[in-house]
């Protein structure tokens, strides 16, 4: 399949893009993420640093900001992090007894917080995580602040969390103008997941028979195409009963307060995509109140797209056109997927096909089509799109693209977002290059975040994978100072 990229005016510097989708994946991502541990480390000498709008191999200029203590502490966990049995035996024993036994579970702690807490998490507490944003300011980056609560199905924990993520606004508005660009949360955290999984049964039922009537259901975008899967749903599911249509009105309600903290707070909400199994009902939640809140000058909700789903496209697609024909300026965040794993568990039970590509190469094509798609509305002058990703060809097309439409770099509709602690190169590259970057930045007690940092630990071998440049630059980095006396 070939680019849909237009061909940019400077051919000399990027030639990269006369490359076929099929390749796309930069020596980095070319590896499979689930057989990173098979695969020989990728070298950074084998790139042009011409070929790409961004320059992401000069170590001196991309960590420029960071001390050399950081850079030190940076090599060592992710050099931790890339040794699969440490993982494997840090995930076993955390979902092991010891952890019931008070000794075992406070060295364990006390290991993971000084070494992948510290690296991945932005804080304990709000408070923490403000310091750590600004930090992340003063290297001109900034922070997207994520509660980092998992899935509840208790009403009291919904509140709770609820609660997390409006201190997340708080904080927003506590730091410096536009310091954190989103504050994020998950659906499944404030409306029981038994609901949502009960709502997108019914969603997906009326997407098989139109005469299904849904009485409690708003104004929305379609949540689904022509050829999204509806497995999960195999009989005609009961209505809500008053009790069930009582408590999704109250995780709505948890939702509305949320965006309207953000409006008044003046920051963007962005919603985490989840499993297949609920995603209909958190779309649905989320283009529910993207409709009351979002303006043409200002956009609150943002929902987030999957690429590795067959389907993604086309719904953002269909999303799209419909909140065009409203009026309704819709952003998403773009993410590759990080539920591989439970979605083909799920699908190969049921006897189905994956709802996931059938290769990596059709989930980057598929990314870079759907980054490609909503580059060109924003430059007609719709919409707004946060680009989550640490594929190196991804970040550097989009930005080719974005360069090539006369995007401005510095628009509020465009942003470029890796995880805190993963891709600094990428992140420094395209902020040299003049582009708004953030860091996704969890944060919350160590108890509450293992939840976060397992499945991170789980997903996370493409990741893993993604920081060898990062470990490769950053080494060198240090090489360059050590050797220079600049420490
Ligand atoms: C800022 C930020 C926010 C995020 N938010 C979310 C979120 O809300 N929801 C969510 O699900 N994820 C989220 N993620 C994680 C994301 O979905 C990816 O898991 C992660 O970013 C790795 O993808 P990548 O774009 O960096 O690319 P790469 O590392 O190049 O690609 C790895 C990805 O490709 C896909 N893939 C791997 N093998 C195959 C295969 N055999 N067939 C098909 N596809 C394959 C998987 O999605 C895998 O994660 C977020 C990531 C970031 C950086």
């Amino acid at each position: 399949m070939a680019i849909r990229f237009s061909q940019p005016k400077p051919l000399h510097k990027l030639r990269y893009l006369t490359r076929t989708l099929n390749s796309a994946s930069s020596s980095i991502s070319a590896v499979s993420p689930l057989n990173f541990a098979e695969k020989p480390e990728p070298t950074i000498e084998k790139h042009d640093p011409f070929s790409s709008p961004l320059n992401i191999y000069d170590h001196e200029k991309l960590f420029s900001l960071i001390s050399s203590a950081k850079l030190l502490r940076s090599v060592f966990n992710l050099n931790l992090a890339a040794v699969e049995p440490v993982v494997d035996l840090g995930k076993w024993v955390m979902n092991s007894r010891l952890m019931d036994i008070d000794i075992t579970r406070e060295a364990v702690t006390g290991l993971v917080r000084h070494t992948f807490y510290e690296h991945f998490c932005a804080g304990e507490s709000s408070a923490e995580a403000e310091r750590c944003v600004e930090k992340v300011n003063e290297a001109g980056l900034r922070g997207m602040l994520v509660y980092a609560v998992e899935h509840t199905d208790d009403e009291n924990e919904c509140d709770q969390n609820l609660r997390g993520f409006l201190q997340t606004v708080e904080s927003a508005k506590t730091l410096a103008p536009s310091s954190v660009s989103f504050v994020v949360a998950k659906i499944s955290a404030i409306c029981p997941m038994s609901i949502l999984k009960r709502v997108s049964d019914l969603l997906r039922w009326q997407q098989k028979d139109s005469s299904f009537r849904l009485p409690w259901k708003f104004n929305d975008f379609p949540i689904f195409s022509d050829h999204s899967p509806l497995y999960h749903t195999l009989e005609r599911p009961e209505p809500l009963t008053q009790e069930e249509e009582n408590e999704l009105q109250v995780g709505y309600d948890r939702l509305l307060k949320l965006c309207r903290e953000c409006e008044e707070g003046n920051v963007p909400l962005v919603l985490d995509a989840e499993d297949t199994v609920v995603q209909p009902a958190i779309d649905y939640l989320t283009y529910a109140s993207a409709i009351t809140y979002n303006k043409v000058d200002n956009i609150i909700v943002y929902n987030t797209i999957q690429a590795y789903l067959k389907d993604a496209k086309e719904r953002m697609l269909l999303a799209t056109e419909a909140a065009e024909k409203m009026g309704v300026p819709m952003g998403f965040k773009l993410v590759r997927g990080a539920y591989m794993s439970s979605e083909s568990r799920v699908a190969t039970s049921l006897g189905c096909e994956s709802p996931i590509h059938n290769s990596i190469q059709e989930t980057h094509a598929c990314y870079n089509e759907c980054a490609s798609f909503m580059l060109d509305k924003i430059a007609n002058g719709f919409g707004a799109l946060v680009l989550a990703t640490h594929n190196v060809d991804s970040g550097q097309m989009a930005a080719a693209k974005a360069m090539d439409l006369g995007i401005d770099k510095r628009s509020s509709r465009l942003e470029f977002a890796q995880l805190y602690g993963m891709s600094e190169a990428l992140s420094f590259g395209l902020k040299n290059a003049g582009f708004k970057v953030s860091k996704y930045m969890p944060y919350g007690p160590i108890d509450m975040v293992m939840p976060y940092l397992l499945r991170r630990a789980e997903e996370n071998k493409g990741f893993l994978a993604a920081s060898n440049l990062d470990r490769q630059l950053m080494s060198k980095e240090l090489k360059r100072r050590l050797s220079a006396s600049i420490f």
